[in-house]
């Protein structure tokens, strides 16, 4: 039976340490802030942003909202992301996906300064992680490094499969177990023969979207699993990527959904808030 990884309690964690720091600055009259974009009124995006201004409200990080109406034109969405890339107030910005498709979420990610690019998807930034230099993380993988970190999983030598090549989740989990020396394979809708990969793994990673996709005869005996899908069950239930109940049984380490990466995620958007705040005002010789 394997260890739960506690990701709901790692995160507070984190968020509670992060409380002192920014405590810290707001003594030093640096107050952190980020402002999140919302376009148009997907029900998920608005569940995750309020997540994320629970959590800045917790850790003390100031949280400004732009709710932008679906038929919004995409110079109106970048003057928007120049104008808070002007306002030295804000540190860090985020622009919620999905956006309409009559939109250009790349051009936007491009044009949000990647000195505020809190989530990582600026294409500096994503570069900078490619070459294994210093920079914003997107937190989703950022949070599963914590993890593995918190719970002494050394990645070193080790053969990790990641299930999903999306480029918010697959592709940059790819780069950071790289970074941390693990082979990594790369599986995606085109793979073929995905249980012969799955079962090679010592750590896999489901970030699919597909509710239950990987079974227990798809993992090794003592595996690490981590499972980053967020989907709804049959009976509306919230549910992973990976069949819990029988992986578990298997697998030496596993997470669960809810209370594994999703509040690592949030609490590794405050790290990177916080980050972007010290790095901005220190530049500027305020710290
Ligand atoms: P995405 O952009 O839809 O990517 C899904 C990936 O899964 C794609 O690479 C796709 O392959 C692959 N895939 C789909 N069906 C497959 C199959 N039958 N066999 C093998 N691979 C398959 O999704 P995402 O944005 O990365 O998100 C993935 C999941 O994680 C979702 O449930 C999302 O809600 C969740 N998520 C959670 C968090 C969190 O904080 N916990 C954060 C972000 C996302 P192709 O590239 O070939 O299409």
């Amino acid at each position: 039976m394997a260890i739960i990884i506690d990701g709901k309690e790692l995160a507070k964690k984190i968020r509670s340490n992060l409380k002192i720091e920014c405590q810290e600055l707001i003594k030093k009259g640096i107050q952190p802030k980020l402002a999140v974009i919302m376009v148009g009124d997907d029900s998920a995006s608005k569940v995750y942003v309020r997540n994320k201004s629970r959590a800045c409200k917790e850790v003390g990080v100031e949280y400004e909202e732009y709710l932008l109406g679906s038929d919004i034109t995409q110079k109106e969405l970048i003057d928007l992301i120049h104008k808070l890339n002007e306002d030295k107030k804000v540190n860090g910005i985020l622009l919620q996906s999905p956006i309409p498709s009559h939109l250009d979420i790349n051009e936007a990610f491009r044009e949000i300064s990647y000195k505020k690019d809190v989530d990582g998807f600026n294409p500096i930034n994503v570069g900078k992680l490619l070459l294994n230099q210093d920079t914003f993380i997107s937190c989703t993988p950022y949070g599963i490094m914590k993890m593995f970190e918190e719970y002494n999983i050394d990645l070193e030598g080790k053969n990790v499969v990641i299930i999903g090549r999306s480029n918010i989740v697959g592709k940059p989990l790819m780069a950071c177990c790289l970074n941390n020396h693990a082979t990594v394979t790369i599986c995606h809708s085109r793979t073929k023969e995905l249980a012969e990969k799955t079962k090679n793994a010592d750590i896999l990673i489901a970030a699919i979207g597909k509710a239950k996709f990987v079974k227990a005869d798809m993992v090794k005996e003592g595996a690490i699993v981590i499972d980053v899908g967020i989907n709804r069950d049959e009976n509306q239930k919230l549910t992973g990527d990976v069949d819990f109940e029988n992986v578990k049984e298997k697998a030496s380490y596993i997470t669960p959904v809810p209370g594994g990466v999703g509040p690592m995620t949030i609490a590794m958007l405050m790290n990177n808030v916080i980050k972007a705040t010290i790095q901005q005002n220190s530049e500027n010789n305020k710290i």
